[in-house]
């Protein structure tokens, strides 16, 4: 059975343990940044992000809230990059988790082109040329530990298990929450590996909190390249 992730927003309080965490697990750097009059920092995931806590203040029914959102790849379960990429040797599935995973080969992928390809806007492009992003913690998963991130949450907001478990622990937190928040719901909990909770519209969390038909998919060149791929693979080897 594959693993997911429940984000619980409405207990999140953007302490940013689990952004900490991820760059720690994965030995990545701080990153140079200025007052843009917003406790979130970095302003973006990066190349040397992958887990960023997006912050807002919004005024909803005459009243100031917080909407924090720990942001990261969904790992989606039919991955629009990875079918962009067709090449397993540059993004890959992992079977047993679900886990959608980047390699050094991204370098030969056309990054606009990945980048374009993600509902969620997630990949980001490295000096050389690689792409990056969550990787699920993989290496922790695969021996029995929690996702840096997970481990790190001290609220509750950050679950990680199998499938199953994680829908049902989100069923039922929406059912407690919806009493009081009638706008609260999952975000695309069928296609990702990676469901939220959020107690508002999703769209003042974060313009890609949801996906969109529109920006959903493989783009029609990357479709072409797809289908003509064997071919050309076939001249390739005749060539060679
Ligand atoms: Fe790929 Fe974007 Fe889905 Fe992550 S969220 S698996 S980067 S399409
Ligand atoms: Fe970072 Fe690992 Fe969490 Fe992904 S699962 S956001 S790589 S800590
Ligand atoms: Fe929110 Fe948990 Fe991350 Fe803190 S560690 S910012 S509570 S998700």
């Amino acid at each position: 059975m594959s693993k997911s992730f429940f984000i619980d927003t409405s207990v999140c309080t953007a302490c940013r343990g689990c952004q900490v965490a991820c760059k720690q697990w994965h030995d990545l750097p701080a990153e140079k940044t200025t007052n843009r009059g917003s406790y979130q920092n970095p302003p973006d995931v990066s190349f040397d992000t992958y887990k960023l806590v997006r912050m807002h203040e919004k005024v909803i029914d005459g009243k100031l809230r917080w909407l924090f959102f720990p942001e990261q790849c969904r790992h989606c379960i039919e991955a629009p990059c990875l079918e962009t990429a067709g090449d397993d040797s540059a993004i890959f599935r992992d079977e047993s988790t679900g886990a959608i995973i980047y390699t050094a080969n991204t370098r030969l992928l056309l990054a606009d082109e990945i980048i374009e390809s993600c509902p969620y806007n997630i990949p980001r492009k490295g000096p050389n040329g690689v792409l990056a992003k969550c990787d699920m913690c993989l290496d922790r998963v695969k021996n029995g530990l929690q996702p840096a991130c997970v481990k790190a949450c001290p609220t509750g907001a950050m679950n990680f298990g199998e499938r199953d478990d994680m829908l049902q622990l989100a069923e039922s937190r929406l059912a407690e929450v919806r009493g009081k928040y009638p706008q609260a719901r999952l975000l695309d909990a069928d296609t990702v590996s990676v469901v939220y909770l959020t107690l508002f519209d999703p769209l003042l969390y974060h313009e890609f909190s949801i996906a969109f038909n529109t920006s959903f998919g493989v783009t029609r060149q990357a479709a072409l390249r797809r289908m003509f791929r064997p071919l050309m693979n076939a001249a390739a080897q005749v060539l060679s």
